[in-house]
């Protein structure tokens, strides 16, 4: 079989490259971006595999993440998106996907021309779709029912939901490494015009985003400083953290958190200064099949081992798109251990 997943959650392309997670026959390791489920067994595949391929920045972001010197024990090869690397008798291309800085979706062109595509994650809106003959996609809202009724108005919905928590003080989001980077992003083009402030690591990943291009002009300040200047005399910042610490820190403040998992309303409010605003990284469900639809492949898999639904969503793709698709791995429901 020209791809597949395996149970360690390695996306396997061509004959060579192993996208994801560690797998000891793949001398090629690929990674789309700088998400903790698709870092799996990073250090194996630096020690083992004869090369480490990511982009500019997903190193960067990885830089940050892990420390600097992770990174130096392996042959890690950055390459620009569009720029391909030759392995023995297969070809190997990044594409750009829209969804954090720096990641990827990987073809691999083999001997017979066979183009053999994994998506990564991704959300449909700014994604060039790639055909393929087989494709491998992420499954994160592969169910139906995990389709948005609302669009662009989401990011309308955080700018008045922060400029509301800022008439009464200072405003706490909550998010994901990159997500937390578009919030500063969105709310400095509405020109919300208050100090930025987070934690050293989420201050250096907002450095890096500026350094790759993302719009964030705005001064930014490590929590740290806050405590240490005066600077911040009126009270109205925005506060940055991951989801992570939202039950450590700004308990009782105005709080916003940032997630994918909301598909009836844009904004949802869950205390009582407490909301969820649905700014996604991922395609939802409809978004899932128009990739499919316009890529074109033989066949697709889906991907089993991250969250999501890919078994609903390679049922919907037989049904509705008529491509032999299937999940891998495939999951024993059956219990195993019945020891009493
Ligand atoms: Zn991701």
């Amino acid at each position: 079989m020209k791809a597949n997943v395996t149970e360690k959650g390695a996306i396997l392309l061509g004959k060579y490259v192993a996208c994801d997670a560690y797998e000891k026959t793949r001398p090629l390791r690929v990674v789309t971006h700088a998400h903790g489920d698709h870092m799996n067994g990073l250090g194996q595949s630096l020690r083992n595999c004869d090369m480490v391929v990511m982009t500019p920045a997903t190193k960067d972001f990885i830089d940050v993440i892990k420390g600097p010197r992770f990174l130096s024990r392996g042959n890690v090869n950055a390459i620009e998106y569009n720029e391909p690397i030759v392995y023995a008798d297969e070809r190997l291309i990044l594409h750009r996907v829209d969804h954090i800085l720096g990641a990827a979706q990987v073809l691999v062109e083999d001997a017979e021309g066979m183009r053999i595509l994994y998506t990564g994650d991704f959300r449909m809106s700014n994604t060039p779709v790639i055909e393929s003959d087989i494709l491998v996609i992420e499954a994160t809202y592969g169910s139906p029912w995990r389709t948005r009724s609302f669009g662009q108005e989401v990011k309308q919905e955080l700018i008045s939901t922060v400029e509301e928590g800022l008439q009464q003080g200072p405003v706490y989001v909550f998010g994901y490494h990159g997500k937390l980077q578009e919030v500063m992003q969105v709310l400095h083009e509405a020109r919300i015009e208050v100090p930025f402030v987070m934690p050293e690591r989420i201050l250096q990943i907002s450095k890096i985003h500026r350094k790759h291009g993302a719009r964030i002009y705005r001064p930014l300040f490590s929590t740290k400083q806050k405590f240490q200047t005066t600077l911040l005399g009126d009270e109205r910042y925005v506060a940055f953290h991951h989801m992570n610490r939202r039950n450590k820190v700004g308990l009782g403040e105005f709080r916003v958190c940032v997630s994918g998992w909301e598909f009836n309303s844009p904004c949802r409010q869950t205390g009582e200064k407490e909301y969820v605003v649905a700014l996604s990284d991922h395609s939802d469900f409809k978004g899932l099949l128009e990739y499919v639809k316009r890529s074109q492949p033989k066949m697709v898999i889906t991907d089993n081992y991250r969250a999501g639904d890919a078994e609903g969503l390679a049922i919907q793709i037989r049904k509705q798109l008529g491509i032999v698709a299937k999940a891998l791995p495939i999951r024993n429901t059956i219990p195993t251990n019945t020891a009493s």
